[in-house]
């Protein structure tokens, strides 16, 4: 049988320390899913490669990106500028590849408004209690940075019915089975798939 699929816009967000990040990369080997690579502002961590998590910028070349409307959404989080080049996923979707956003809810409400098209997945703690343990034990954040992600989290959470699907974070095998059907049962929508059905 001859298929013709579209590409789809999957946007990927969440609190911070809900492990969005480690939920959506079961997603890595869906080879026909581009992950779209972020231009931030924040220095590279150990290990990271520019151009491969992130593309790493200065504040200048960020404010002329924003200037030049090279930015489908961007915004700033917890210090740092973060935005999503505009070109690679337009470029993408029009090829009729797929594209996976991993960003922050300021910025994947930006996405949803500008693109309602867009498949959103908004990954939710299963408690707030979990949530402040996770962003405790990373050992990254001072203590009032945790009680400030804690409090941007509650605001977050209570937005979460602007998204398509809601999956919880408890445990992990479960919440990547979740994303894996909500991308297969998108991949079949009739909008974006049309398989033809030959003549015998
Ligand atoms: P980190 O610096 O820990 O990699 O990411 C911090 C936060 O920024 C995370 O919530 C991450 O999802 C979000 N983020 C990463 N890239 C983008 C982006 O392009 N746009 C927006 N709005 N948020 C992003």
């Amino acid at each position: 049988m001859r298929e013709k699929r579209k590409g789809m816009l999957l946007v990927i967000s969440g609190p911070s320390g809900v492990g969005k990040g480690t939920v959506s990369k079961c997603l890595d080997d869906e080879k026909d899913i581009i992950f779209s690579v972020s231009c931030t502002t924040r220095a590279p961590r150990p290990g990271e490669v520019d151009g491969r998590e992130y593309h790493f910028v200065s504040e200048e070349t960020f404010c002329r990106m924003v200037e030049e409307d090279g930015f489908l959404e961007h915004a700033f989080v917890h210090g740092n500028y973060y935005g999503t080049p505009r070109k690679p996923v337009m470029d993408a979707l029009e090829a009729g590849q797929s594209v996976r956003l991993e960003i922050d809810p300021q910025g994947a409400l930006q996405v949803m408004e500008k693109m309602p098209e867009c498949v959103s997945v908004f990954i939710l703690p299963p408690s707030f209690a979990e949530l402040r343990r996770r962003l405790e034990g990373r050992n990254t954040e001072k203590p009032e940075d945790v009680e400030r992600r804690l409090n941007n989290a509650r605001g977050e959470v209570a937005l979460k019915d602007r998204y398509q699907y809601l999956i919880v974070n408890d445990d992990l095998e479960t919440a990547c089975a979740a994303l894996r059907s909500v991308v297969s049962a998108e991949r079949h929508r009739s909008s974006r798939y049309y398989p033809a059905v030959e003549e015998e």
